[in-house]
This record gives structure tokens, C-alpha cells and sequence, in this order.
């Protein structure tokens, strides 16, 4: 090659400022994208592992579930739809989708948003229109929340539609932070160690709950929504304010994981590596049973030993314990 085709000088920066513009920021327009693309494949693949783990952890879809996604609107349900549609073709059981909407006549709710959206995606699906606003509304007094009895009634409507439509199993959109919020809104306010479960029986005995986002991370919601430009229905419709105790809890773990990055991830990690022996419940561990075996037991001293923690990173290599 003609080594006159190459400039031998190296490009300051001044060169790069000033070098073909045009051609520049076309080249890195092309990189950007290249990158985005990238990173939105990745999202993409994180967002079904763990959404297969979880199913795959929690044994929650079997051959020939006819599973019922409860579509809110918000960017969680449209998600939990979206990845388990992704799912759905490629796994090694057949189980069916239907997603639900309860319209519950909010002011102002766009009604022809999930039924356009669904029909051209050609997912079946039911709408379930039962005017609970009135009824939340009649029923709590002005200036208190409604959320409380509005779950309550939704749920009992949401179990009855499962009934009818034939659903073995109801997936509700929660992810992984709305897990730990719960888990320290229990902690803090309610003295129980306890979290939202990823699967559970209702209270009637007769319905299957499961939560195939347990695993996954808002912030990836987030983005996923913001990708796949879902038709996302604002959740404020119905005037009621956010549950202020939550809303402390959840600016205090976004302060924590600011501080120390990774604090959610350990977090949650730990909800998976419960030691009933080194906590105080006497259901859990029979603390009574406790005597001398005169065999060796592995983990019977480190009862008195300061726990070895692991190196925090990346943000310091002091623990904190706070
Ligand atoms: S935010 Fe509104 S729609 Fe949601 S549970 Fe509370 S009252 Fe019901």
C-alpha cells in the first residue's frame, strides 16, 4: 500500500478537533450506537436470565400453566410481560399467556392504550372493568391513602378473573427492589423479618402467585421501558399519594447504594442465605434441642466470632457497619 495514504504524523488534539467534522461525528454517532446497541443486548439477556432463574429457583411455571400477567400499565408489568413472552418461545415446557388488566375507572384513565398495545403484540388477553375508585373514594376519608383497600378489592377481583379465564398461576410485575423495600418496611415498622415471597399460595388456598421479577433490578426496568418505548399509563390517576414510610425506605437504600455500590445486590443476596441458628426465633430453630453431641460441629464456634466480612468494592475498603 501506498504509505502516502497513511498521515505518518499523529493526530493532536487539536488535529481531531479540526479534522473532517462532518466524517468525525459521523464516525462517532456510528460508535455510540454500535455501544447502545451493545448495552441493550446485554440488558436484554440479563433481564431473561433472571427472570429463567427465577422461574427455574422457585419451580414457577410447569408444563401446561396458563399463566395470567397482570398488566398495570406501568413499566414493571409491561416488562414481566415482555420477557416472559421472550421466554415463552424458547423454553423447554409449554405453558400459556394471558394478560389481564383490572380498569378500575380512575379518572382519566386511557382505556385504548393495552388493548391497542396487546392486539398488535397478539397476546390474548381480558380486560376487567370494575369501577373500585368509587369505591376507595366513598369509602377512606379524604387525605388518607387509598392504596390499602384498592389492593385489597383488586386482589379479590384479580383472584375471581383467574377463576374464570382458568389461570394456574398469577403473575403479579414485583422486582427485586420492591422486595427489599418490604423487607425493611417489615424491619423497621412492623418488627418481622420478612420480605414479599417469589411464589405463594393465596389466603383462599385456591390461587398460585408468583413473581418472576424477584430477580431483577428497577433500574433495569427502568431502562428496558425506556428501550422498548412501552405505552407506560401514569400511575397517579388516582390522586393517591405514595406511602410516605416506603418512599423513606427507598431514598435511604438509593443513599446506601450511592455510598457503597453493590449494597442492594449483598442485600438481597443475604434474603437467599438465611441462618435460622443465628437468629432469635424459637419457630425457626429449636434453641431448646441445643446440647453437647460430643462430635465435631463446623459452624459451632464461630456462634462467638465477629462475622468475616468481604472487601467492600469499589467504592471503599473500609466496611462499614451502619
Ligand atoms: S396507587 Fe392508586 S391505584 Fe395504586 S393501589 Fe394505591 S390507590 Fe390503588
Amino acid at each position: 500500500m501506498n504509505s502516502s495514504w497513511i498521515d505518518p504524523t499523529p493526530l493532536t488534539d487539536a488535529a481531531l478537533a479540526t479534522e473532517t467534522p462532518e466524517s468525525d461525528s459521523l464516525d462517532q454517532e456510528k460508535k455510540k450506537l454500535a455501544r447502545e446497541q451493545r448495552e441493550n443486548l446485554k440488558l436484554e439477556k440479563r433481564l431473561c436470565r433472571q427472570v429463567g432463574q427465577a422461574i427455574v429457583d422457585y419451580n414457577m411455571i410447569e408444563e401446561g400453566d396458563r399463566v395470567m400477567v397482570c398488566l398495570s400499565g406501568g413499566k414493571d408489568s409491561y416488562g414481566m410481560l415482555d420477557i416472559l413472552l421472550k421466554l415463552q418461545a424458547r423454553a423447554p415446557i409449554n405453558f400459556e399467556i394471558i394478560a389481564v388488566n383490572l380498569d378500575q375507572k380512575q379518572p382519566g384513565f386511557p382505556d385504548h392504550i393495552l388493548p391497542e398495545y396487546l392486539t398488535k403484540l397478539g397476546v390474548k388477553f381480558h380486560i376487567e372493568t370494575q369501577d373500585t375508585y368509587s369505591i376507595v373514594k366513598r369509602v377512606i376519608p379524604e387525605g388518607k391513602t387509598l392504596c390499602s383497600l384498592c389492593s385489597r378489592l383488586r386482589r379479590g377481583i384479580l383472584y375471581r378473573v383467574a377463576d374464570e379465564i382458568g389461570a394456574t398461576k398469577i403473575a403479579l410485575g414485583h422486582h427485586r427492589d420492591d422486595i427489599l423495600h418490604t423487607f425493611f418496611l417489615n424491619l423497621f415498622f412492623a418488627g418481622k423479618l420478612k420480605a414479599m415471597p417469589p411464589k405463594l399460595v393465596s389466603s383462599d388456598g385456591n390461587h398460585v402467585v408468583i413473581r418472576p421479577l424477584a430477580n431483577v433490578a428497577e433500574k433495569d426496568l427502568i431502562r428496558w421501558a425506556e428501550i422498548k418505548e412501552f405505552p407506560i399509563i401514569p400511575c397517579s390517576l388516582c390522586g393517591s399519594q405514595e406511602n410516605l414510610q416506603r418512599k423513606q425506605v427507598s431514598n435511604m437504600l438509593s443513599e446506601w447504594e450511592k455510598k457503597w455500590p453493590g449494597r442492594r445486590e449483598n442485600m438481597f443476596t443475604a434474603m437467599q442465605n438465611v441462618v435460622p441458628s443465628h437468629l432469635l426465633d424459637s419457630a425457626q430453630f429449636d434453641f431448646k434441642a441445643v446440647c453437647a453431641t460430643g462430635k465435631e460441629e463446623p459452624e459451632g464456634d464461630i456462634g462467638f466470632d465477629t462475622p468475616e466480612l468481604p472487601v467492600l468494592k469499589p467504592a471503599s475498603n473500609v466496611i462499614q457497619i451502619v
